[in-house]
């Protein structure tokens, strides 16, 4: 079995706390319901950097600095998105 990237796990953890930030929404009545992109951003962010945390723990050091280097062109490639508002 092919393990999957740090980055495709990475951005499945990213997504998993947006769909746990919607399940949520859906218990409150539809005034709660809208937030800001920040707001939704958090939990997803959360559940990212909470996994990211943990792989760094357990990998080895080669796996740690190809990791660590992914976080950094990943940050640095949605700052320059934002930045240019691309
Ligand atoms: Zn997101």
């Amino acid at each position: 079995m092919k393990v999957p990237p740090a980055d495709n796990i990475l951005q499945l953890s990213h997504e998993i706390g947006h769909v746990y930030h919607y399940s949520c929404l859906n218990k409150e009545a539809a005034i709660n319901s809208n937030c800001s992109l920040a707001t939704m951003e958090a939990t997803a962010i959360f559940t990212e950097n909470f996994l990211q945390r943990r792989m760094l723990e357990i990998c080895s050091p080669k796996e740690k600095l190809n990791m660590l280097s992914g976080i950094l062109m990943r940050y640095v490639k949605l700052n320059a998105c934002a930045w240019l508002e691309i």
